[in-house]
């Protein structure tokens, strides 16, 4: 989120990760990371609330997917390939050549006004956080936001599953998101770490 330190974000996340357990729970556990309600007004701190704050992007890359589903409300997907990533940070996760690090931002206030493929600058404001999604997904505004490696170049199509209208293919592309070898899932935990190791007072 815009202004903020890696090490500030922490102190908004409000539900951690947790992976799905077998096959059987492949859509179980909690798949990101939220960030959620702020309240400071103390020692300099921002104050206000979480929601309308504008999302930045991590990293530059392309937009990899975009849309809205019960599960995410407005969501999107930017794709950073192996080479355009920190070395160190490609190490971590890890991303090999040929791949690319894939960051979902979820429940943002409006659908993503971009295309599929458009470059993305690393902190170009890319929407605000919301509340959008069905209501059984989400309560609160937060951000929510998840971290996946897989290979180069996928875009990926409209996505739903929790939904009576949702077809085949929607829900075909909810499960190659979600549960497929396409994708291999991690805690965004581990990327909020290493930026708050190399933010040396910049950040
Ligand atoms: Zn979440």
């Amino acid at each position: 989120m815009q202004g903020h330190s890696f090490q500030a974000l922490k102190g908004y996340i409000s539900q951690g990760f947790s992976a799905p357990q077998g096959t059987t729970n492949w859509d179980g556990g909690h798949h990101g990371l939220d960030f959620a309600y702020y309240q400071r007004n103390d020692e300099g701190g921002v104050g206000g609330h979480i929601n309308g704050t504008p999302i930045q992007s991590v990293f530059d890359g392309y937009v990899a997917a975009l849309g809205f589903a019960p599960t995410y409300g407005n969501y999107l997907i930017i794709e950073t390939p192996a080479d355009r990533l920190p070395p160190g940070l490609a190490v971590l996760f890890p991303v090999e050549n040929g791949e690319s690090l894939y960051l979902l931002y979820a429940h943002m206030q409006e659908l993503a006004p971009f295309v599929l493929s458009e470059p993305m600058d690393c902190g170009q404001v890319i929407g605000a956080v919301g509340d959008t999604g069905d209501e059984y997904f989400i309560a609160e505004p937060h951000l929510h936001f998840e971290t996946r490696v897989g290979v180069s170049n996928i875009r990926l199509a409209d996505m739903n599953y929790y939904d009576t209208q949702a077809t085949d293919e929607e829900k075909a592309e909810y499960r190659h998101w979600r549960n497929s070898d396409a994708f291999q899932l991690f805690d965004p935990m581990l990327l909020l770490d290493y930026g708050v190791e190399h933010e040396d007072g910049n950040g």
